[in-house]
């Protein structure tokens, strides 16, 4: 195994990449799931500490200028989200690889910070059209966000060429399958 190795999940909203991030989180136990710190509202499913870092903007802005992320963005109006140093440090420190599921552009600073380390991967939505009505049929979109995310996925589909592997996400096992192989490789390497 490579030192300080990192495995990147990358997508456009929809494409399926939260749930293959947690088939393997819970098929190989020596991965470890990266808590990212966020400023959003938290969901009443959600427990801060294991979801995500759920703090103020403050508290962020002032993470920023102390030098404590990896990367961070503004993955939605007014609504931070970042990799924390001590987060990676943590994972590590257990002897286990980080498995981060950020944004488009998060994954492409984490990869170019660890060039070597890093494995990256990008789910890749079948069509624009496909994702569009995964997204309506979750139902939790208006008729604006709907049409920005759909936006902000064709963009972020223009990256995929960025990233060490693209799985296309027609049906979730086969994608799980495939998911499996290239991370059992990366995890033999070295
Ligand atoms: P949600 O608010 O639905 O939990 O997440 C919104 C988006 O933020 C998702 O695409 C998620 O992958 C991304 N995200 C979560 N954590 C981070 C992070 O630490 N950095 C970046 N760049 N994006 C993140």
């Amino acid at each position: 195994m490579v030192q300080h190795p990192i495995i990147i999940i990358t997508a456009p909203s929809g494409a399926g990449k939260t749930s293959i991030t947690k088939y393997l989180l819970e098929k190989y136990p020596q991965l470890s799931f990266s808590i990212s710190a966020a400023t959003r509202e938290q969901r009443a499913h959600e427990k801060n500490g294991i979801d995500y870092y759920f703090m103020s903007v403050e508290d962020f802005r002032q993470k920023i200028q102390n030098q404590e992320f990896v990367e961070w963005e503004m993955v939605y109006e007014g609504k931070y989200y970042g990799t924390l140093k001590m987060e990676l440090e943590r994972i590590w420190g257990q002897n286990r690889v980080p498995v981060l599921d950020i944004d488009v552009k998060g994954a492409i600073h984490v990869q170019s910070q660890y060039p070597d380390s890093s494995l990256s991967i990008f789910i890749e939505p079948p069509s624009v059209e496909e994702l569009r009505r995964r997204l309506m049929s979750r139902g939790t979109e208006t008729e604006q966000t709907l049409a920005d995310r759909v936006n902000k996925a064709s963009y972020e589909i223009s990256f995929k060429d960025h990233f060490d592997q693209v799985i296309v996400n027609e049906e979730l096992s086969k994608a799980q399958a495939e998911a499996c192989t290239i991370i059992e490789e990366f995890m033999a390497k070295g």
